[in-house]
């Protein structure tokens, strides 16, 4: 631990994190808390004084002295170097019968790590990630937590398009929780400073931790370990895919170590079934981080962490073969979470082209992928033909444009209809299963736009209402039925609506 708490932008060598105190915000104000993070954490009061000037950084947990920690990263797929927490600081630990929980502020200000920013936060990002931290937590997808979302009262200087017409916008800070911060850029730096003490410091610190069935260090324990850590990051992708969930900023500094999804930056809901979209305007020309390419991604940054630990394990086939079993796994993986979308519970390899030929039709007629996967369920096996009105309904395209796919989706229906009557269940153990799987109500991008435009102005009823309506994603909630429909049309171009910058 480097304990200078000095909080200049600098180097830090030969430590895993340094001490750091947050800055005080001018006149916090708490928004919104996670009742059910409340109540699992047993925190009595969330709205007393004390939860507020904790949660906004006025002052520190007694006892504890909070720190950032120290990680390198590869960006867009190049070597960055140094970056740090440059706006989060951990702020608590605590330790229940599951483990360590850890409280971390991010926008409380700045780090050795922040380089030439602020270590602020914008409301606008702030309220998108606690928004989703929470609705992906419901939706059963690995993630950090939320716990709190505070107004900071300061006003922080962006510029939201990079387009130089700065602006100045209210600061937030939001405490989130998580067993561990750790990603695999804290293992890159120290591979890439060929700081192998503080590599194995680090790495043995993490399987007593977060991994301590795993056992004492040795070879074999940290080949067990990244076997768990590709295992968990595969998992984790496929509830993305299940979902339709862009994270935009894959970078190795945004992967966890634990597998959990991390940093709500410029992420995106696919709406009309696009694996060519990206919400993220930095990412416009390569689109590296499109939806249909987050599993290679995942690949391609899990080499990143093989080579960081290599020196650890000096054992290349052996990490390759892990590496290699990703590739099959994750098509196994896919083709069951993809068949249990559409109520398939014993696939075999035939039914890939089954679905193969769905997500070519998905793409090709614009249909909404909530919309659909969620209304299969009125999917009558008898009468499969009648579903196409319902397709026609949920699709982007006009309904001339859609008339064009109508022979291909007329197909699939009628072999769709053949496959699931050779399926155990029956239709009302179906359609239970399928409404587990595919959620009604997720945060569509205009929706958590709209969110943010009322709190702009002190309305915060939009977020109320949002995060009551996503702490039961897979119910029906025939009140909000407004919010089971395809994005209007004011959304389509939006800046926050479909696009954004990384601009925080
Ligand atoms: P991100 O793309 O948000 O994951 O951020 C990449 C790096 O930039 C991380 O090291 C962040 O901590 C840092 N960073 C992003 N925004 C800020 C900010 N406003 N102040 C300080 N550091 C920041
Ligand atoms: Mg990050």
């Amino acid at each position: 631990m480097d304990t200078s708490l000095n909080n200049q932008s600098r180097q830090v060598l030969n430590f895993c994190a340094s001490l750091v105190n947050p800055t005080p915000p001018k006149s916090p104000k708490l928004i919104h808390f996670s009742s059910d993070l409340v109540n699992e954490l047993g925190i009595e009061d969330p709205e007393s004084n004390d939860f507020l000037e904790l949660m906004s950084g006025v002052k520190n947990f007694p006892d504890f002295a909070p720190y950032a920690l120290c990680y390198g990263g590869h960006q867009f797929g190049h070597w960055a170097g140094q970056l740090g927490d440059g706006r989060a600081i951990n702020i608590a630990e605590v330790q229940t019968g599951e483990g360590t929980t850890i409280f971390q502020l991010k926008g409380a200000g700045r780090t050795p790590y922040s380089r030439s920013a602020d270590g602020l936060a914008v409301l606008r990002s702030s309220i998108r990630e606690y928004l989703m931290s929470e609705a992906m937590f419901h939706l059963g997808v690995p993630t950090t937590r939320a716990l709190s979302l505070c107004l900071s009262g300061n006003e922080v200087l962006r510029d939201v398009m990079y387009d130089g017409n700065a602006a100045y916008e209210k600061g937030a800070i939001v405490c989130r929780v998580a067993p561990s911060f750790i990603r695999f850029g804290s293992f890159e730096i120290f591979t890439a400073r060929q700081d192998h003490t503080n590599l194995k410091a680090l790495l043995d610190y993490t399987i007593q931790h977060s991994y301590p069935h795993l056992g004492a260090p040795s070879k074999a324990t940290y080949l067990n370990f990244f076997q768990e850590v590709v295992d968990r990051s595969l998992t984790m992708v496929i509830h993305w895919q299940r979902v339709g969930f862009v994270h935009g900023v894959m970078n190795t500094d945004n992967l966890s170590i634990l597998g959990l999804t991390i940093d709500y930056g410029p992420y995106g809901w696919l709406e009309n079934y696009d694996p060519g979209w990206t919400p993220n305007t930095t990412d416009e020309q390569h689109k590296r981080y499109r939806f249909g390419n987050q599993p290679s991604v995942v690949l391609w940054n899990l080499s990143q962490l093989a080579n960081a630990l290599y020196p650890l394990i000096e054992d290349v086939p052996a990490l390759t073969d892990i590496l290699d079993s990703y590739k099959i796994n994750y098509q196994n993986a896919y083709l069951e979470m993809m068949c249990a979308k559409i109520g398939i519970y014993s696939p075999t390899s035939v039914d890939q082209a089954l679905i193969n030929n769905l997500t070519d039709l998905l793409r090709q007629s614009q249909l909404d992928m909530t919309l659909f996967f969620r209304n299969l369920n009125k999917f009558d096996l008898e009468n499969p033909f009648a579903h196409l009105t319902i397709l026609a309904n949920d699709s982007y395209l006009s309904e001339l444009e859609f008339a064009e796919h109508q022979a291909g989706w007329q197909i699939w229906l009628g072999n769709y209809s053949v496959r699931l009557k050779r399926e155990p269940e029956n239709s009302a153990q179906r359609l239970e299963k399928m409404n587990k799987i595919n959620p009604k109500y997720v945060l569509r991008n205009y929706m958590a736009h709209l969110a943010i435009e009322a709190a702009d102005k002190n309305d915060y009823s939009v977020l109320n209402e949002l995060a009551e309506l996503l702490k039961n994603p897979y119910h029906e909630q025939p009140e909000k039925e407004k919010w089971f429909t395809k994005r209007p049309t004011w959304a389509i171009k939006k800046i926050g609506c479909s696009a954004l910058s990384c601009s925080s």
